[in-house]
């Protein structure tokens, strides 16, 4: 962190600042300028302490240096995270693809999906058993009815399974029956849920709030991680913008620059970055394209019949079409299809 003064600041308002640092146990080192005095802070100054420092008398402006991102940061030459799951690479070179139905809808419902998604090329197997709806009169989930199916499918097919927690008091529950736990976009500021999410061993996935920039996205990583979970996903599933002809603005970019600020995985949502099943397909290839280390699609045995996002959801026929075009892009970044080691 480095400190600028204000020009005209006194030798007793810089002396003031030297020693505002030293009382944090940081060390203050001087460069004095024609018109300005600069310090650098030496140390690991906290946030808190900088945001201080920017109204302190004499201040400028206070310009940091390091990274915020002290564990999902990129670093200097740390390896991309590799998050071994249920005989399954994620990240570090490789693509995954979770799909299946946004809603658990019944146990054959899901079953019969499963199978297909499998069939097809998906490795991991997605499915909502808690749901946030928009609307409270909407179909809210199965609850732990659906979280029991999605163990049995995980069970029947070999796919490791993915689903959303929403709350604190869940995370225990969520992760008994699930092999990665979803932060949806609406929860990925709710910190408690982070916190408690960081204190299991399953990985967690973290969606990008509809209007979080990446760094709130890192930082809500950056939580998970703090708490004392390492296997962290990042996951861009579109955000709020002007445009209302797609349900969000997918930020393709956003994938490329999660990517460089970190060493986590990231995935891109098309399903909801774009709420329009024709454009899924498109997106899904931008996003591997743009080095996202794979894709979470909804797929649904009847769309126009789905309890949730059904004008985002994939038929099965739609999603082995998507699969022959993934693979195409796969190969061609050079990261092949992450399988599964039982398959
Ligand atoms: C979902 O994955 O079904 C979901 C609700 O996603 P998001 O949190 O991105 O809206
Ligand atoms: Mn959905």
């Amino acid at each position: 962190m480095v400190i600028v003064t204000k020009t005209g600041t006194t030798a007793e308002e810089v002396a003031a600042i030297e020693e505002r640092i030293r009382s944090e146990g940081l060390k203050p080192h001087r460069i004095e300028g024609a018109r300005l005095v600069i310090v650098g802070v030496v140390g690991d100054p906290s946030e808190d302490f900088r945001e201080q420092m920017q109204i302190f008398p004499g201040v400028e402006r206070v310009v940091r240096i390091s990274t915020p991102f002290k564990l999902a940061g990129a670093g200097e030459g740390r390896p991309a995270t590799r998050i071994e799951v249920g005989g399954l690479t994620i990240g570090g070179g490789s693509t995954v693809i979770m799909a299946g139905p946004c809603t658990i809808e019944s146990r054959e419902h899901l079953m019969e999906t499963a199978q297909q998604v499998k069939q097809a090329g998906a490795t991991i197997l997605r499915g909502g058993a808690y749901k946030p709806r928009t609307s409270p009169y909407s179909f809210q989930g199965l609850e732990v009815e659906g979280l029991e199916y999605l163990k049995e499918a995980s069970l029947a097919t070999g796919m490791p399974t993915i689903s959303e927690v929403m709350e604190p008091g869940l995370v225990g529950t969520v992760a008994a029956h699930a092999d990665i736990l979803q932060i949806g976009a609406r929860n990925t500021q709710n910190f408690p849920l982070l916190k408690e999410a960081g204190k299991v061993a399953n990985p967690v996935m973290v969606k990008r709030g509809p209007a979080s920039t990446i760094s709130e996205w890192l930082m809500s990583a950056e939580y998970v991680m703090a708490a004392g979970n390492p296997n962290v996903i990042l996951c861009e599933r579109g955000i709020r913008t002007f445009d209302d002809s797609t349900r969000n603005t997918q930020d393709v970019a956003a994938v490329a620059v999660a990517k460089r600020l970190s060493h986590l995985p990231v995935i891109i949502d098309p399903s909801h970055g774009t709420g329009v099943w024709h454009l899924v397909e498109p997106l899904a290839l931008a996003g591997l394209a743009a080095g996202a280390d794979g894709i979470m699609v909804e797929v649904h045995p009847s769309p126009e019949l789905a309890l949730a996002d059904g004008p985002q959801s994939l038929t099965f026929e739609n999603f082995d079409l998507l699969m022959s075009g993934v693979r195409r892009v796969a190969a061609a970044m050079d990261r092949p299809l992450s399988e599964l080691v039982s398959a």
